[in-house]
């Protein structure tokens, strides 16, 4: 387990999970009733950007540190508040400093009747996560394989929630394990919203990651590509992507206001675009 993610937080592929986190965590809060969300692969929660490894890649510039103050039209505003009014939270001194993590984004977002399963492998990571959180009841840090939670911790007792899958993509076949722990886990809990993140880098695997998607049976799958520049000749990060199980239904829409705008501050090369395709489901 080399992956720090130290060295990419803040950078475009969070912007844009986390964005489209923050916007199913906003469509759960609709109703009363309470929720979990899992977070299978959680880091360390609060990320320093002024750290070595921050500054070392300076990734996080060509992400949060194009959003902070940008100016955005009224409707983008509002959909990105949620977002926004986390990072300020956490940097009330003005500026960005610090950037939260995707555990502590939907901890900052969550009501009192909600709570968080934050999963992390990493021994180091999960107990400054567990210190994070330390006294904190509505949180429950667990030092455990992600893929293997998928199985233990679902369904959960609230039966309305959200997983996030975010793998750090270090070892080979993680394509692979993304599409048969998530056919696992949602026999276990067909009704659960699941955000799965990919990198794009290697288009053929993400072909065969579609088409094995496409024959999962699973019958609601939204997929998001958000290329930031065109394919390099080296592997470099070119895009993410989010496919999205379940998605609410007032996503799609969102994210049709919110991925241009996104687009047009993130993008770097020339020609890169976005998507939004259904591989199941709606239009599919
Ligand atoms: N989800 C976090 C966020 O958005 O802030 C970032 C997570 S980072 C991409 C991936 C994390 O997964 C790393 O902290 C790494 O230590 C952890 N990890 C690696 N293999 C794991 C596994 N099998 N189960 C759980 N965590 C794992």
């Amino acid at each position: 387990m080399n992956y720090r993610h130290a060295y990419h937080a803040g950078n475009f592929a969070d912007v844009v999970k986390h964005v489209v986190l923050t916007r199913l965590l906003e469509y759960l809060k609709q109703k009363d009733k309470a929720f979990r969300v899992v977070d299978t692969h959680a880091g360390i929660g609060r990320y320093d950007l002024s750290s070595a490894e921050a500054q070392k890649t300076g990734e996080w510039q060509g992400g949060i540190g194009r959003l902070i103050d940008a100016p955005f039209a009224a409707p983008v505003a509002a959909l990105l508040a949620p977002y926004l009014e986390t990072i300020r939270s956490l940097n009330p001194e003005g500026g960005i400093q610090k950037y939260p993590g995707s555990p502590l984004i939907a901890r900052h977002l969550m009501r009192k009747q909600d709570r968080l399963t934050a999963i992390e492998l990493h021994p180091k990571d999960a107990a400054r996560l567990r210190t994070f959180f330390a006294g904190d009841f509505q949180a429950r840090i667990i030092e455990l394989d992600g893929w293997l939670a998928l199985g233990a911790h679902l369904p959960p007792k609230e039966k309305r929630g959200l997983v996030l899958i975010d793998p750090p993509f270090e070892e080979a076949g993680e394509f692979d394990r993304l599409v048969d722990g998530l056919i696992r886990a949602h026999k276990r809990w067909p009704g659960g919203i699941y955000a799965l993140w990919y990198p794009i880098k290697d288009r053929k695997a993400i072909i065969a990651f579609r088409k094995a998607l496409k024959q999962s049976g699973i019958p609601k799958l939204l997929d998001i590509e958000f290329e930031i520049r065109p394919a390099s000749l080296e592997p470099s990060l070119d895009g993410s992507g989010l496919l999205v199980v379940n998605p609410p239904f007032t996503l799609e829409g969102e994210l049709r206001t919110l991925l241009p705008a996104l687009h047009r501050l993130l993008a770097v090369g020339r020609p890169a675009h976005w998507s939004l395709e259904w591989l199941a489901g709606e239009q599919a």
